[in-house]
């Protein structure tokens, strides 16, 4: 995990000073100095901040803050978590709308296309248009390793009426989204995932599966955390986003996201003009928007 923290103008520069013989090339024309030793490197942003990675980044962040709180400069202090931390993270997207896949995605972000991605203004998908949401997804997938699971309706229905919950489907798809990405990058980084069940249900749900990945970190809403989550969330929102378009020249109705009024309309038209096989492929069953209007 890296450290962060905030700090004046007057301390930046002690910190500075502290680490002088360490100092190496400044990686990034947002760094104001980066330093390196065996067991930590340095990082002062332009924004005040100072981030502390390594070994013994735990060691030099609790120094700094014990030597700060000496002074009683608390409040110019302000921890907080590396939004770029070089993670990957696992997101779903689907779960609430009546038509088309859940669709998981899990993304590793690498610390060298962190200032592309500064950029580039990665948010959480839930707050981007679908428009941006398409634009960003584009510059995203060639750069960002990243796997994509997608679990069609008609699979989804079947695994619903064998008794299968929701949460051991997502479990089972995050688990295999986030070895695929292992597997292409070679390494193996803490994973980051938008808690969707608590950590003792997660690997209760893969108890019958041999390959569990377990270097798991599970938070609520860790797409607006962590931008290694927030990629992830906007590959998978622009993946299930296009399968409704698909449903939709495919069907010739006019297949919307979401669970609203609209999408009752159109599915009120299609259930008087099709048969129960047809809605099964397009369609989450088990939705009460299906079950009110069929009664
Ligand atoms: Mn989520």
């Amino acid at each position: 995990m890296n450290f962060v923290l905030k700090v004046n103008e007057h301390f930046i520069n002690k910190i500075i000073t502290f680490y002088q013989d360490y100092k190496e090339k400044n990686p990034s024309e947002h760094i104001l100095f980066f330093a390196k030793t065996d067991q930590v490197a340095v990082t002062i942003y332009k924004s005040g901040k100072v981030m502390f990675q390594g070994e013994d980044a735990k060691g030099e962040y609790d120094f700094w803050i014990a030597l700060l709180n000496n002074k009683q400069q608390t409040q110019s202090i302000q921890t907080e978590i590396d939004y770029y931390y070089s993670s990957i993270g696992s997101d779903e997207t689907g779960k609430g709308d009546l038509f088309g896949p859940i669709v998981v995605c899990a993304a590793y972000l690498p610390k060298l296309h962190i200032d592309y991605l500064i950029k580039l203004g990665i948010k959480d998908s839930k707050t981007l248009s679908d428009s941006k949401v398409k634009e960003i997804a584009k510059q995203l997938i060639p750069i960002i390793p990243h796997s994509v699971i997608i679990l069609p309706n008609n699979k989804y229905n079947d695994l619903v009426d064998k008794g299968y919950n929701i949460n051991k489907m997502l479990a089972h798809m995050h688990n295999r989204a986030i070895f695929n990405v292992i597997r292409k990058i070679k390494q193996t980084p803490e994973v980051i995932l938008d808690q969707f069940t608590d950590e003792k249900h997660y690997f209760r749900y893969l108890n019958d599966t041999d390959k569990i990945y377990r270097k798991v970190t599970f938070l609520t809403k860790a797409e607006s955390k962590y931008a290694s989550v927030a990629i992830a969330s906007i590959i998978a929102r622009h993946v299930f986003l296009e399968k409704i378009e698909d449903l939709k020249k495919a069907t010739n109705y006019n297949i919307c996201k979401g669970a609203s009024k609209q999408v009752d309309e159109v599915l009120q038209r299609i259930i008087c003009e099709q048969d129960e096989d047809f809605i099964r492929q397009i369609a989450k069953l088990n939705f009460n928007n299906i079950r009110k209007l069929k009664n």
